[in-house]
């Protein structure tokens, strides 16, 4: 290609794109390396703007060190061959993902109290403990052998490590914990200005001042763990002296692999002197379900206390009387859970004896799986998206996804393709919509693209009569339906695929997803048709209070009354079996009030299933 017609491909003219930060975690590490991840697949120049400051966009340490918090805005600069598409995608990625960042995890405490002085702190992990405190060993770091790398080399290692970590627990929340680290360590800054140890060290201490005394010094440990990560190629080991009796820990900070080497400690709880619920040790303190909490004030060491991360008190110098109670409550709290994990195959009945099934929302094989091992009684709802999501599949390939998935469970609820609105297709054109979430979306996009309709329920058919479907039954359910003549046009034309095809219809049933409020006004007609139904809350509430799901500031309540009784409207007029598979059928502070109201199926993510089960067993 000659010169001319490189530059004539280059598109030289900047897109500006303003992004605003909606998490009131600000724009922490995890979301940065997600982020910086999604910004190298294009043929870009890509940097974020602030001010008269332009950052590369694949830098982690320059964009963390913006400390950009919730309100602040930056500019997305796109430049070159793909920056149209660069811009457009990553507006919608960034977007997305603060959505998803912006629930903070505040963790519900339990009102208590103690006889003793108690100090109050902010829950990270539920639990309770009784120990000493502790204060951490400061960290030596020897030389304990001679592993001849150089300081690239073992950069080089540092960052291989992380990234096998990172696929290693990809499925796990964790493992977001591991690709932030390793973006962190690839930025250019460790790449080519780091000839020497002395020089490495130095850099870090230079990003740990910067983020200092700012909303990201949480973030500080992650540069530490890095730091130790790297050292440990040059044979340089930390070394910590942790008690050989049960201890709760007290510590500034603590660093992501330090909580997971403790846990095979004797620790029984922990208590930050700094930090948020969202930092990364805390993520990982909640994952090995260790008790604690975050108190900010003095604390002195070597005293027995009880940590009651449930009610988020610290009790010093407990009374006889606290101590009887935490361990009553102790008891009780393990019991609990390992009552509910142990019964989690079990079927579950309310105290009156009334079964409820607890099913699992699943989007392939792999959830499939995860259900199966958290107790599931069924699916509740397969979202097949993800079979379609990069390139179409195959008539072949679907079968073989669905037939996989329906060996392993006897209930089985599959929604058809649910497109539009926020989700799309690469390789179908939906015209360009104003509002596209009140635009062609769930059965309706089925409806137009008819072809690709009637090959995913064949698919569906056909995997099932690979399956023992006697022994089973599938419900179809269509999404985002609104009124009674597109259920019958969308059944009518699986009726139609099934004769064609000789199908066996008789452990198969049609229903629908209650997501658009209309349905509710009409359930009369809803019932002489339809075999089941399934109540969307996540769609129901943004249809019911006009407030897109994924708006960056506004949010609707899905737990508000006016849900609430939409939930009971549709309860008392349904003839046929209702279920919830929207995010609320999760909640347990509804569920005694959802059952009560007749709902006898939840349908929720799998690794709630357990605790949901032990729930209802006491509702
Ligand atoms: C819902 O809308 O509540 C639902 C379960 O479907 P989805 O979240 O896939 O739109
Ligand atoms: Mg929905």
């Amino acid at each position: 290609m000659t010169l001319i017609k490189k530059i004539f491909k280059k598109r030289n003219t900047p897109i500006l794109t303003t992004l605003t930060i909606t998490s009131k975690n600000g724009l922490h590490l995890r979301p940065i390396a997600k982020f910086v991840n999604e910004v190298k697949q294009f043929n870009a120049d890509i940097s974020f703007v602030v001010d008269d400051q332009e950052i590369v966009a694949t830098q982690v340490p320059a964009i963390l060190s913006l400390s950009l918090e919730e309100g602040d805005s930056f500019q997305l600069k796109c430049q070159g061959e793909e920056a149209l598409e660069a811009s457009a995608y990553l507006t919608d990625f960034f977007e997305k993902m603060m959505q998803e960042d912006r629930v903070e995890q505040e963790i519900k405490q339990v009102e208590d109290s103690y006889e003793a002085l108690t100090i109050r702190g902010k829950t990270v992990a539920k639990g309770i403990a009784i120990a000493t405190l502790t204060l951490y060993e400061t960290r030596k770091i020897t030389q304990t052998r001679d592993t001849g790398l150089t300081i690239k080399d073992a950069i080089r290692r540092a960052k291989e490590e992380l990234y096998d970590l990172y696929q290693a627990n990809k499925t796990q929340h964790e493992a977001q914990i591991f690709l932030a680290q390793k973006e962190l360590i690839s930025a250019d800054i460790f790449r080519y200005e780091c000839p020497t140890v002395r020089k490495f060290l130095e850099i870090i201490k230079e990003e740990v001042a910067r983020l200092e005394n700012t909303k990201f010094a949480s973030r500080i440990p992650d540069y530490r763990d890095v730091e130790q990560r790297v050292l440990k190629h040059l044979g340089m080991t930390s070394i910590v002296e942790v008690p050989s009796k049960p201890y709760i820990l007290l510590t500034k900070d603590l660093l992501p692999s330090e909580v997971m080497n403790l846990q095979n400690t004797l620790i029984e709880g922990v208590v930050l002197q700094t930090g948020t619920v969202t930092s990364h040790a805390s993520i990982l303190l909640r994952s090995f379900g260790i008790p604690s909490m975050i108190i900010k004030q003095p604390l002195e060491t070597a005293q027995r206390v009880i940590l009651d991360a449930n009610s988020g008190n610290l009790i010093l110098a407990p009374t006889a009387n606290d101590l009887r109670k935490a361990r009553d409550k102790q008891k009780q709290f393990k019991a609990y859970q390992e009552e509910s994990y142990k019964k989690r195959f079990e079927n579950t009945k309310t105290r009156d004896g009334k079964t409820i099934r607890v099913l699992a929302n699943i989007s392939d094989y792999k959830s499939a799986r995860e259900a199966k091992e958290e107790g599931a009684d069924g699916v509740g709802l397969l979202r097949t998206e993800f079979l379609f999501k990069e390139e179409k599949p195959s008539f072949g390939e679907q079968v073989i996804a669905y037939q996989k998935i329906f060996k392993l469970f006897n209930l089985l609820t599959i929604r058809t393709l649910d497109i539009g609105g926020d989700k799309s297709l690469p390789y179908i054109n939906i015209p360009k919509e104003t509002n596209p979430f009140l635009g062609v979306r769930g059965i309706r996009f089925s409806l137009l693209e008819e072809v690709l309709f009637k090959e995913q329920l064949l698919a569906i058919f056909k995997a099932f009569q690979m399956v023992m479907p006697s022994a089973k039954t599938l419900k179809i359910m269509f999404p985002m339906i609104s009124t009674v003549e597109e259920f019958n046009k969308a059944k009518g034309i699986a009726l139609e695929i099934a004769q064609e095809h000789n199908i066996n219809l008789s452990n198969i049933e049609f229903g629908i997803m209650i997501e658009v409020p209309s349905v509710i006004f009409s359930m009369k007609e809803f019932n002489e048709v339809v075999d089941f139904y399934s109540v969307g809350t996540n769609d129901l509430t943004q249809y019911i209070f006009a407030i897109e799901r994924t708006h960056p500031t506004l949010i609707a309540d899905s737990t508000s009354p006016i849900i609430l009784s939409a939930l009971r409207m549709i309860a008392q007029q349904a003839e046929k079996p209702i279920s919830i598979c929207g995010e609320l059928a999760g909640l347990e502070e509804v569920t005694e009030e959802l059952i009560e109201m007749g709902y006898e199926n939840l349908s929720l993510s799998a690794k709630l299933i357990p605790s949901l089960k032990e729930k209802i067993r006491h509702v």
